[in-house]
């Protein structure tokens, strides 16, 4: 226990907010945390992601007793890709295991039951849409205020970083659809990504939703493209029915495993879109008190490669590690600005992978994908990267590289 006597403020009961909280309470802090849904809200409320979570970021709820649905979840045991042809065809098709599984449990079963426990370990828990005036409150009475708002208004409070966010519009139209009565993949249960040149990407893959084990659906359409059909008025049957379109349309053999698919539920459907940006970490009230951003409040990605949840699980890690080496000091702007640094460390690569995922695949890297349907060992390589995308470089940021990788490989 080293964080006795240290009060600490967060913003936001997400992924991020509430496995710091936790972590914090563990080490004997006092936790503040300021939510603007309740539990039963959430529980009652939209799904707002697909959030596939791999090892590492499993690892860090593990280490905090957090995992409370590993018997019940269903796992996610290896990533599967294909290329769409123009005709309908699969130009390219290749699978491999990831060597821990990984886990998708829908946040409207997961946070209700985090933020009980985060009370229930200890934590004091405010139900609030916090704006300006809250902020302020909290570090009147806090050592350290955090905001972990995830694409909540009050996030624009921090100042876009322009040299970090290369698109200032979105890249994808998003949708999700959660199903039941998929018929499962042959072999093992994977992420099955589909990219369909000029049209976007489709992936799939098993999770645990209110109900039960699910499959979710989840479609990236280039703006304005032929996937491009999501419409936010559409009752929850005609957004299935546009989800099956699109597969018949694109990937038919997606639509073979979904024909027969229902609903989970009339809110296991969205759609929407914004555009990946990274902002400066620490934030400015009117009276000078600073408060530091966390996860997606502060990089939010695309989530066209599955991190955000990863990601926002490792900076409230990265977070808890600084926040516990600087006992006895002040958290200042300077000490704000080498916690965010600490964590872009890991998520710049995070954030270039993804990027460059959004954007039409340069030779080398179609070379590398295709090589991966002949070379177990690149498709191992590439699937595996998806718990720790560091890995990806420099091999994928230089076509030298990639033939070097490639070479070795074979
Ligand atoms: C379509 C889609 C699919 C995705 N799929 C994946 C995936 O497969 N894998 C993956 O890793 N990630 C995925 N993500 C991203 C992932 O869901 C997020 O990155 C992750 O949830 C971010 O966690 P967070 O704690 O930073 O924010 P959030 O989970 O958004 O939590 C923020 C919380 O703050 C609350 N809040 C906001 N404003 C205020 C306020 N003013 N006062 C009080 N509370 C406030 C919100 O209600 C919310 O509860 C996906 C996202 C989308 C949109």
């Amino acid at each position: 226990m080293t964080g006795i006597g240290t009060r600490i403020g967060i913003v936001g009961a997400g992924q991020a907010g509430l496995q710091l909280g936790m972590g914090l309470l563990a080490m004997g802090y006092e936790v503040v945390m300021l939510s603007n849904l309740t539990g039963e809200q959430i529980a009652a409320g939209r799904v707002t992601s697909s959030q596939c979570m791999f090892n590492t970021a499993r690892t860090h709820e593990r280490a905090l007793g957090l995992n409370f649905w590993d018997a019940a979840c269903p796992p996610v045991e290896g990533i599967g890709f294909s290329l769409a042809g123009p005709e309908q065809q699969k130009l390219m098709d290749w699978a491999a295991r990831l060597d821990a599984p990984a886990q998708s449990v829908d946040q409207r079963l997961k946070m209700p039951r985090w933020l009980d426990e985060f009370e229930k370990r200890g934590g004091e828990l405010r139900i609030v849409d916090a704006g300006i005036a809250e902020l302020e409150e909290l570090a009147r009475e806090c050592d350290l205020v955090l905001v972990a708002s995830g694409k909540g208004e009050i996030g624009r409070l921090f100042e876009r970083d322009a040299e970090k966010s290369p698109f200032d519009k979105p890249m994808r139209s998003l949708a999700l659809t959660y199903v039941q009565g998929m018929h499962p993949r042959e072999a093992y249960s994977a992420v099955n990504f589909n990219l369909i040149p000029g049209v976007g990407e489709y992936f799939v893959f098993p999770a645990l939703t209110l109900n039960g084990p699910c499959e979710i659906m989840v479609f990236e359409a280039i703006p304005g493209g032929p996937m491009d059909l999501w419409n936010p008025t559409a009752s929850p049957e005609e957004h299935l029915e546009i989800s099956l379109h699109i597969l018949k349309r694109h990937v038919p053999w997606e639509y073979e495993r979904s024909r027969d698919c229902r609903l989970t539920d009339d809110l296991g459907v969205l759609c929407g879109r914004f555009p990946p940006t990274v902002r400066k970490p620490v934030l400015t009230l009117p009276s000078g008190a600073k408060a530091l951003g966390v996860g997606d409040a502060v990089c939010l990605n695309d989530p066209i490669t599955g991190q955000g949840a990863n990601n926002a699980a490792k900076c409230a890690a990265s977070y808890l590690v600084s926040i516990l080496a600087n006992e006895g000091q002040s958290f200042d702007a300077a000490w704000m600005q080498q916690t965010f640094d600490r964590y872009w460390d890991y998520a710049r690569d995070v954030v270039a992978w993804t990027n460059g995922m959004l954007m039409p695949p340069p030779p080398h890297m179609v070379e590398l994908l295709g090589a991966a349907c002949v070379q177990p060992r690149v498709a191992h390589w590439f699937a595996n990267n998806f718990d720790d995308p560091r890995r990806f470089f420099p091999t994928i940021g230089d076509p030298a590289l990639t033939a070097h990788f490639l070479t070795e490989a074979a």
